[in-house]
């Protein structure tokens, strides 16, 4: 018998009910170092005071009012993305896949508003994951979630992530766009290779194609960077991004230069809840602290520190993990065991992690995360590894 829950998620019999900086509490009082973040959501850990403040001041003088009026926190979000990124303005939707979609959408609208509607293409890569909707999945290009849905959403290109002359070879009258994941996070932790990103910029420059970076999962902050592309000084004309933006709070926006959005008029696109009142609040009050003087810069080295123990644990048992890879505090390991068996071996020692392509646990602490809490980690995984090597 199906249960009430559409049984689409593979669920631990874990529940919590709360939840404080790195860590959170189920409901029998047990206490787990939380690296997971609810899946690169929860990036300034759980209950920050100066988001619950955000939250619940803005709960007290309206939830909803559309957007078909003013919404000053909107606006000022919107203001303030594009003060700190390549960007000039903003669409506010729910969610990561929401977002990308908006930028699929408005990477069409630009080639048909410069006159060639026939471009519509989009070519992605190996390794990506882009959404569970029904265009973002073909963007994906998973065989494993395509399955029974039909037939894929025509207008995606799939090519080995890496190979620049692939891309160039994808690349038709009918192309309108290349999308990628500056890191991806679902396909393992990939950090794009050197020179890719670029070699990507030009080859996009060349063919008058809109370069769309996918940071729903690497942007806000995690790398060290506001966003992930800027460690590589290469930016994109269109960025969908969720997740971390709103601490754990839906909301996610599709970023955009003026030049790339120049189609995406006053009826084009819309969303009832997109970019509401209370993730408005939320999102304005994660940037008050991602912003704060210093603050990214600790990130970055709080990653590293976290690398450096990792790396140490990954010395100690060659028969566990064959390489920790990343960048900033979105690190991931590469386990010789199948990679869930470590993340519950993890589980076990009270400490979550999140698996991914190529056989990575993914270790996603909160940006906020303590030295204390780094030493705490690296024993963990020790410990967990100590057990499966034996
Ligand atoms: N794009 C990337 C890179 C993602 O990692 C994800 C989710 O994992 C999505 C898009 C889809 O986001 P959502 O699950 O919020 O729809």
């Amino acid at each position: 018998m199906i249960t009430p829950l559409m049984p689409v998620f593979a669920r631990a019999d874990i529940a919590f009910e709360r939840g404080e900086g790195a860590y959170l509490y189920a409901t029998d009082g047990t206490r787990y170092l939380d690296f997971a973040s609810g899946i690169a959501v929860t990036m300034l850990g759980h209950c920050h005071p100066h988001l619950v403040k955000a939250l619940t001041e803005q709960a007290n003088k309206v939830w909803h009012t559309s957007n078909l009026y003013q919404m000053p926190n909107q606006q000022k979000l919107a203001e303030r993305l594009v003060a700190n990124t390549f960007a000039d303005t903003v669409f506010f939707a729910n969610s990561g896949a929401e977002a990308v979609e908006c930028a699929i959408k408005t990477a069409r609208m630009y080639q048909s508003d410069s006159g060639h509607p026939e471009r519509y293409r989009i070519i992605t890569f190996t390794h990506a994951f882009h959404g569970r909707t029904l265009a973002t999945l073909a963007a994906t290009a998973n065989e494993r979630y395509l399955a029974g849905f039909g037939p894929k959403v025509d207008g995606f290109d799939q090519v080995p992530h890496g190979d620049l002359e692939a891309a160039r070879k994808a690349i038709g009258p009918a192309t309108a766009a290349i999308m990628v994941e500056p890191v991806q996070g679902e396909g393992g932790v990939r950090v794009a290779p050197p020179g890719y990103l670029e070699g990507l910029r030009r080859l996009c420059d060349e063919h008058g194609l809109m370069l769309i970076f996918d940071e729903v999962q690497c942007g806000n902050g995690r790398t060290g960077k506001l966003y992930a592309h800027q460690l590589f000084g290469v930016t994109p004309d269109i960025m969908p991004t969720a997740k971390a933006i709103g601490g754990g709070f839906p909301i996610g926006a599709c970023l955009a230069t003026e030049r790339a959005a120049r189609g995406m008029k006053a009826g084009a696109h819309g969303s009832t809840f997109g970019g509401n009142q209370l993730g408005t609040a939320v999102a304005n009050a994660v940037l008050d602290v991602m912003l704060a003087p210093g603050f990214l810069e600790g990130v970055a080295r709080k990653g590293q520190h976290l690398r450096q123990q990792l790396a140490m644990v990954a010395e100690k048992y060659p028969g566990v993990i064959e390489e920790v890879r990343g960048v900033g505090v979105m690190l991931g390991i590469r386990t010789k065991k199948p990679n869930d068996a470590v993340s519950n071996a993890l589980r076990r020692h009270k400490m979550l992690s999140v698996t991914a392509g190529e056989n990575v646990v993914r270790l996603y602490p909160p940006m906020i995360i303590e030295e204390a809490q780094i030493s705490e980690a690296a024993d963990k995984l020790d410990a967990a590894c100590k057990d499966l090597a034996g």
